[in-house]
């Protein structure tokens, strides 16, 4: 059963996903004096109501944030070290998981995963009474979907209204809102100094990319549904997190990374789709994100790792209901395109493209052919098979587009 039943919650739940991330990236600007230290952590209860409690050395200024898909409880501890060893934090009862990571230096973020649906009934920091610091309390009881549901509508209200970061160009920053039209990122692969791909019949595919997105974005706009974008409209190199915030910044609804790479086997030819995974679902695939993914050590631009591990928090928080957007959008594109161009076998498959990473955009990356068959390459040079490739694509986007909000009227 669907857990989103109509474009309303779908849209909400998209929202929420940038509100998390804004919640997230306005923290990252501050910068304050020592951090505080939380201790203690103790949780306690049974499978209807659970309390916990974390103490610290001063007063803290924690945020709470509802997830669904699963029920989790996410508390936000701005300018706080939790000075907890992972295998103390001990879940109990209605609370199956717990866990937190580094936000960004002392900021840090707890999470807490329910057996089912929860509310909170409490969450308050006291004052010790006899000793000196403060503590924080919170109570959670079992609740019933329909309550969760209704708890995660107030705060989608009342957060939208209020935690706006006005000012900042991060990448969490919730992406402004188009005329409420579907809005479509188009992402050539490649360009500059990472020319990507080189064909037999010298064919470079950071130039053909630019080419098929080009005339792709064309025919989508000139359907007037939709809003269309690129990340590159030149040949300019472009960091792989570069092309995701442009995609969020455009506040997409779909990001299309388009392809077309070379292969050892030459008689390898044919499109593929692909989506994001951790674990890729073949050889050729991983092999091929991890080509993918040296674009940024190319042009000695490497993404920054020291947020891996908040990036991975957030990826694992909001991915999972982006990713099942991503995974039918793939299956309709394969099916368009079979109907015209000739595909891979299995032409849905999956790897860790980074620059499928969006954490609240259904992305797909499309490999139009291979430049290593000779046959394939004369197609992508061939204006009248990229016409078809692209109006593939487009009936593909008409039908995922009509079942979200934003489209089809
Ligand atoms: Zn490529």
């Amino acid at each position: 059963m669907s857990r989103w039943t109509g474009p309303f919650q779908i849209r909400r739940g998209m929202r929420l996903a940038s509100l998390v991330l804004a919640l997230l990236f306005g923290m990252l600007a501050g910068a304050f004096a020592t951090p505080l230290e939380g201790r203690d952590f103790k949780m306690a209860g049974d499978r209807t109501h659970v309390r916990v409690v974390i103490s610290f050395n001063g007063e803290p200024d924690p945020k709470f944030l509802l997830l669904r898909g699963p029920h989790r409880l996410v508390i936000d501890l701005p300018e706080t070290r939790l000075a907890i060893e992972p295998r103390d934090l001990k879940a109990s009862g209605l609370i199956k998981g717990v866990r937190y990571g580094q936000l960004k230096a002392d900021d840090t973020r707890l999470i807490l995963t329910g057996r089912g649906p929860f509310r909170v009934d409490n969450f308050q920091v006291v004052k010790n009474e006899t000793t000196p610091g403060y503590r924080l309390a919170v109570d959670l009881s079992a609740s019933s979907e329909s309550d969760f549901e209704a708890a995660l509508a107030l705060q989608a209200e009342t957060t939208g209204s209020t935690s706006a970061t006005a000012g900042s160009d991060h990448v969490g920053q919730a992406a402004g809102q188009s005329d409420g039209r579907f809005t479509i990122v188009i992402d050539p692969g490649h360009g500059g100094i990472d020319g990507g791909a080189e064909g037999r019949n010298g064919t470079v595919e950071k130039d053909i990319t630019l080419t098929f997105a080009t005339e792709l974005r064309e025919r989508l706009r000139a359907g007037g549904r939709y809003e269309v974008f690129m990340t590159r409209e030149a040949d300019e190199f472009l960091r792989l997190d570069e092309r995701v915030r442009i995609a969020r910044q455009h506040g997409a609804d779909l990001f299309i990374s388009v392809h077309a790479d070379t292969i050892n086997l030459k008689g390898i030819r044919g499109a593929t789709v692909y989506t994001i995974a951790d674990k890729a679902s073949d050889a050729e695939a991983q092999a091929l994100a991890d080509r993918e993914n040296l674009s940024d050590q190319l042009a000695g631009m490497e993404i920054e790792e020291e947020n891996r591990e908040v990036a991975d928090i957030l990826i694992d928080l909001i991915r999972r209901e982006t990713h099942g957007y991503s995974i039918r959008f793939a299956r309709s594109l394969v099916e368009e395109l079979s109907h015209r161009v000739g595909l891979i076998n299995n032409p849905h498959r999956f790897a860790g493209f980074r620059v499928l990473k969006a954490p609240d955009v259904p992305s797909v990356l499309v490999e139009l052919g291979y430049l290593s068959n000779a046959r394939d390459e004369a197609q992508l040079q061939s204006a009248q098979w990229r016409g078809k490739a692209a109006a593939s694509i487009a009936e593909a986007i008409d039908t995922f587009a009509s079942g979200r909000s934003g489209a089809g009227g």
